[in-house]
């Protein structure tokens, strides 16, 4: 079984996954909406990420920044001067391309070429493009009134570093994490939800002390990697990358990414870079705000050291979704069966009455509604009880639940497993706890 992107763009849309956005006006380019189930997915996995990074962490607080900040914060941060890609055009055809991305481009005039190498392409030299989103705050538009919507989370942490030691009483090592949108006005978008123009991030900055940062980037790399593991993802499908020294940014003294490998090839996740003091040592030099650290034992100031390990949302939404994508044969059919880690999976169970008589779907209705008070479960009555489960391995559903006969009269219910589609019959009072449990077990593909 191979699994294309066309194959995942497809299921995304006919199950409620994603819809391109503003679709009845012809769509809005690499700009996509979650629907339904894809909501639940992608909350889902904001929410494992939330829960290993800052619920279970006593060394990791939560923050929520506003998406517009001070003007001064991008000159700080160095996004102003340079967060900008190389852009070429095409006279002839108008296109547009990342200068240090021809190899990945197609030709518009000639697809099986690369731009430039077709004998028609006639390329503009390479000149820097900022990716930053610009609008106005307040009814003048004028240079005075210029804010930029923020490209990343990250910067919103560290012009609240002092707030958090203020306010929570934190010391090195200890990290401020924060889930949010961030806005790029990327030149070439696509592939699906892998590069957009707004997206979400989960970012989250560890502070400490200058000479623990090498134990702690490494620390970080294991960590993060493991994470997408433990929730689904096969560890063949993942790998760290080193940045050479010609792809640090040249505040950074290492990086390293996280990749998939996606149908279009082997593509970063996520990036864990050392971002040294750099940051901290900027934004005291234009705030004028000391940003150091006093080390009450040492008796001395100092800039901490970041590791920052930066996932994107969608990215990793989109990363679940591909793994997690199997097809089988079923009744001479081929059917698409999501194999979703329980605790990502959009919904957690269905319940079906096997017949829509003899008190079967008030039974199941009631079984639902119990189950609701803890998950989020679905009810289904519609068409044959194959075609039911059949439904629900498409949006990855790891267990479903049928009322029939016999639970009529000793109150036990059958539970179907998605995967190896084994039934066990339990009774109804133990669903809640059965459920649970096997949504929290361990689960490596
Ligand atoms: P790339 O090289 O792919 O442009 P980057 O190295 O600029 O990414 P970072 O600035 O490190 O990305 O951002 C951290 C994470 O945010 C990325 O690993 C990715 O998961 C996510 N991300 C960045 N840009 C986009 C985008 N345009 N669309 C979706 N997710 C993105």
């Amino acid at each position: 079984m191979t699994v294309t992107m066309e194959k995942i763009v497809n299921l995304a849309k006919r199950r409620g996954f994603t819809f391109q956005s503003s679709e009845i006006y012809g769509g809005l380019a690499s700009c996509w909406d979650y629907g339904p189930v894809g909501i639940e997915l992608k909350r889902n996995v904001r929410e494992a990420w939330w829960r290993e990074m800052v619920q279970k962490r006593p060394d990791i607080v939560g923050i929520d920044c506003a998406i517009l900040m001070h003007p001064r914060v991008w000159e700080a941060s160095g996004h102003v001067e340079g967060f900008t890609d190389p852009l070429v055009d095409c006279r002839e055809c108008k296109a547009r391309f990342r200068a240090d991305q021809l190899d990945a481009a197609q030709c518009p005039m000639k697809p099986s070429m690369h731009p430039g190498q077709f004998e028609k392409c006639n390329l503009t030299e390479a000149r820097q493009f900022n990716l930053m989103f610009k609008t106005f705050m307040g009814p003048v538009e004028d240079s005075a009134n210029v804010v930029f919507m923020r490209p990343e989370t990250a910067q919103g942490i560290f012009v609240n570093f002092l707030n958090i030691l203020n306010s929570s009483r934190r010391k090195p090592p200890f990290g401020i994490a924060q889930i949010g949108k961030s806005f790029r006005n990327e030149i070439t978008p696509g592939n699906f939800l892998f590069r957009t123009r707004e997206f979400e991030q989960m970012e989250m900055e560890f502070f400490v002390k200058p000479g623990e940062d090498e134990h702690w980037f490494e620390y970080w790399k294991n960590e993060r990697l493991s994470w997408y593991v433990k929730y689904g993802i096969r560890s063949e499908n993942l790998r760290l990358r080193a940045h050479a020294d010609d792809e640090l940014a040249h505040y950074a003294k290492g990086c390293a990414d996280v990749e998939y490998h996606f149908p279009f090839g082997w593509s970063e996740l996520e990036g864990i870079a050392n971002r040294t003091d750099f940051d901290l040592r900027r934004h005291s030099e234009y705030s004028g705000k000391d940003l150091r650290y006093f080390d009450e034992e040492a008796r001395e100031h100092y800039f901490p050291y970041v590791i920052e390990p930066a996932a994107g949302a969608d990215r990793a939404t989109l990363a679940f979704l591909v793994d997690a994508y199997d097809e089988d044969e079923a009744e001479g059919e081929t059917r698409a069966v999501l194999r979703f880690h329980p605790k990502l999976a959009p919904v957690k169970a269905a319940v079906f009455p096997l017949l829509r008589k003899d008190g079967q779907p008030e039974k199941a209705l009631k079984v639902y509604e119990m189950l609701g008070e803890h998950f989020t479960v679905q009810y289904d009555q519609a068409g044959s009880i194959g075609r039911r489960y059949r439904r629900q391995d498409e949006i990855g559903t790891p267990f479903g639940i049928t009322v029939d006969h016999q639970t009529m009269s000793d109150d036990t219910v059958t539970l179907r497993d998605r995967d190896s589609m084994e039934q066990v019959r339990l009774p109804i009072d133990r669903l809640v706890d059965d459920l649970r449990n096997r949504i929290e077990a361990p689960r490596q593909r």
